[in-house]
């Protein structure tokens, strides 16, 4: 009884939730996955050794591989996963088809799962989180298999409004099927290249624009700049960015995900921006939505001010004024007698050792020893430095009550005890 209770048990909990080990390691593996990313590049690589490539097939490729790239990083991702713009009816079948070309998924599907990165970004519910290791935000992640109730959830309702995705969600294996092999192998048939189109325009062109969409889960995570928040993994590289069609500059994109830009700067490597930009003057993208410069500017500062202020306190700048101990006038006076104490803005310095090394020459600092010598530190004899002050604070031992001599106070005092007869 005991024990088909335990069985029963074991069989709730998923695969992925289990150690792998070497006798339950091929049930890990998501082998349908495996042969889609692997397997059929894998036959690819291999059919290219007696197929030889033609160069208008050449070009061809090259040219779909930006097609569906584009199908990618404008479709599935800034229109769909962040609606960064709105387009017409055209320009989405337009992109459904090209995504579906680039045999990622559907949009739908696409577009959840990058939902829940954005929102559960590096945590165990980020469906490919980079602190598993890059080789896991890259492709193990689809290798092997996921428990399903442990991806953060998102909001995809929006999607399901659009019929444009419903459709190709339905009808996704016709697409993958079409887009990524018939059309590129029709195309090179114009030439006579029929087999070169599969296996060049087809199935290694869709190698590669995997490869670099997966780049974006895990490279643009791990290689680049962080100048607008570090707290998590989205960094910023020119070489991400010439891989994936401009989505490299990923620290900014996770900041300001609705952007429909990711590359902020004219000389940034963003053409999936600049096609975006340019099917709004054709009339096929409207509502394109971009982040004030102030506010992009104040993301960036703050950043900065982090990183100073992380180097500052790295560095000895005194005992805190709050540390030190507080003094009395007369103490102070007493002890400048035999130390070299100087009283600036109510803090006693102690330049016994400083006396000999001091630029202006001993006099001039042996002038205030004893008294306050605020005025004359401050321009009143001579403008003192940044590196001045900063050795100055070194030197501080003590914060004189009151500020500095309070004659008014003292006056107050005496006056109280010779009425009072003494006793004050
Ligand atoms: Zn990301
Ligand atoms: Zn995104």
């Amino acid at each position: 009884m005991a024990q088909s209770q335990q069985k029963e048990m074991e069989s709730n909990v998923h695969i992925a939730d289990t150690p792998i080990t070497a006798r339950n390691w091929h049930k890990h593996v998501n082998w349908l996955n495996v042969f889609m990313i692997i397997g059929i590049p894998l036959y690819g690589c291999i059919q290219a050794y007696w197929v030889p490539l033609q160069l208008k097939t050449a070009i061809w490729a090259v040219a779909y591989y930006f097609f569906t790239g584009l199908g990618i990083t404008a479709g599935y991702h800034r229109l769909w996963s962040h609606t960064s713009y709105s387009a017409r009816l055209p320009l989405r079948i337009w992109l459904a088809a090209a995504g579906g070309g680039a045999a990622q998924g559907s949009a739908r599907w696409w577009a959840r799962l990058h939902r829940s990165h954005h929102r559960y970004t590096d945590t165990s519910k980020d469906p490919y989180s980079v602190s598993k290791g890059f080789v896991y935000s890259h492709l193990g992640w689809m290798v092997l298999k996921q428990n399903p109730k442990r991806i953060g959830r998102s909001d995809v309702s929006d999607l399901n409004e659009d019929a444009v995705v419903v459709f190709q969600h339905r009808h996704y294996l016709k697409v993958v099927f079409t887009m990524g092999m018939v059309v590129p192998m029709l195309v090179a048939g114009l030439w006579g290249d029929w087999w070169g189109g599969f296996i060049y325009a087809g199935i290694l062109r869709i190698f590669f624009v995997q490869q670099a969409t997966f780049c974006i889960n895990s490279l643009a995570h791990w290689l680049g700049e962080q100048p607008f928040d570090d707290r998590n993994s989205p960094r910023d590289h020119a070489i991400t960015a010439l891989a994936t069609l401009g989505e490299g500059y990923h620290n900014f994109h996770h900041e300001f995900p609705s952007d429909y830009r990711n590359a902020i700067e004219w000389y940034q490597y963003d053409p999936t921006k600049w096609t975006i930009w340019l099917w709004k003057q054709a009339g096929l993208a409207y509502d394109l939505k971009q982040f004030r410069a102030n506010e992009i500017e104040k993301g960036r500062l703050q950043q900065m001010q982090k990183k100073v202020d992380q180097k500052r306190a790295l560095l000895n700048w005194g005992t805190p004024l709050s540390d030190l101990p507080v003094m009395e006038w007369e103490d102070f006076i007493e002890k400048s007698k035999t130390k070299a104490l100087v009283a600036i803005a109510g803090v006693v310095h102690d330049v016994t050792g400083f006396v000999d090394e001091h630029p202006g020459g001993k006099a001039m600092i042996k002038a205030g020893i004893g008294k306050d010598a605020t005025a004359m530190f401050n321009g009143g004899v001579y403008y003192h430095s940044n590196a001045a002050h900063n050795l100055l604070s070194m030197m501080r031992i003590g914060v004189i009550r009151g500020g500095s001599e309070v004659e008014v106070f003292k006056q107050t005092l005496k006056d109280r005890s010779s009425l009072q007869g003494g006793i004050y």
